[in-house]
């Protein structure tokens, strides 16, 4: 499980490991963007944020990586913490 409370594109920035759901040589989105876009303390997400992720190729992939990595934190994928809390109890019950 994942806790650090860093934006995809901030952990992206930092020494930790690339997400292993973007390609070498890809750059999503979110890379261009602010990084605190994609962090609220909140965890509050405009929809023109959201749009961003949903523009990505990556999306799918970044939300089911943020899923079953337990991420708690940040917007993945278009889903924010609690989206991805109902998803992953909906696949929980499902298996
Ligand atoms: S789906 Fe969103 S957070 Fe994930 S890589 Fe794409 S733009 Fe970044």
């Amino acid at each position: 499980m994942t806790t650090s409370r860093q934006a995809p594109q901030q952990r992206w920035m930092t020494t930790q490991p690339v997400p292993d759901f973007i390609p070498h040589g890809v750059t999503p989105p979110c890379r261009e963007e602010d990084p605190e876009l994609f962090f609220s303390p909140g965890e509050r997400y405009s929809n023109e944020v959201r749009a961003i992720c949903h523009r990505c190729p990556l999306e799918s992939k970044c939300a089911q990586w943020a899923i079953t990595s337990g991420e708690q934190w940040g917007l993945w994928g278009g889903l924010d913490p609690a989206q991805r809390n109902a998803l992953r109890r909906q696949m929980e019950l499902a298996s």
